[in-house]
């Protein structure tokens, strides 16, 4: 289990808090931990949250909408439920848009599997990317880095972008 740093720890050298606390997502299950970070002064404070991204939605989870946070580089699925899950994701495979890294291309890929399923398929990964076939339209639109900070997208509206 995670413990609280002690004064000998590096971090508790450059802060007076560096500590730990543990949770769940009760929709998903999933384990949080959140890192406190504060400065000795007190001007910085903030607690950053890490989680598991799912290979896929639940079983019984339709898929709603897509939910991109631009601010904070997040992709989200939402369920018909309202419920939020991270979109799923391979391990070690993070979505992105734009044209750097693979992030673009991963998002691309996910997409077209899920648009060409009518969103029944929402399961990350699949055969090798060399013999998968991503959508050229939705590839060139997440390369196109759309501007909005927060953007929703539905089914319907990511097929619209598929058909150009
Ligand atoms: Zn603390």
């Amino acid at each position: 289990m995670w413990t609280r740093d002690t004064d000998s720890s590096p971090a508790a050298l450059r802060s007076n808090c560096a500590c730990y606390r543990t949770s769940y997502d009760p929709q998903f299950g999933l384990p949080v931990v959140g890192e406190h970070y504060r400065t000795v002064g007190g001007d910085t404070d903030n607690w950053t949250y890490t989680t598991y991204t799912p290979l896929d939605l639940r079983p019984d989870d339709v898929f709603a909408s897509l939910i991109i946070d631009g601010e904070n580089g997040l992709f989200w699925a939402r369920t018909a439920d309202g419920a939020l899950s991270l979109l799923p994701q391979e391990e070690g495979c993070g979505y992105g848009f734009g044209r750097t890294g693979g992030g673009p291309t991963a998002l691309a890929d996910y997409l077209t599997k899920l648009i060409a399923s009518n969103g029944k398929d929402t399961t990350a990964g699949g055969p090798p990317y060399s013999i998968r076939t991503v959508d050229q339209q939705i590839l060139t639109w997440v390369e196109s880095k759309p501007k909005a900070r927060h953007l929703e997208l539905t089914l319907e509206e990511l097929q619209a972008i598929q058909r150009g």
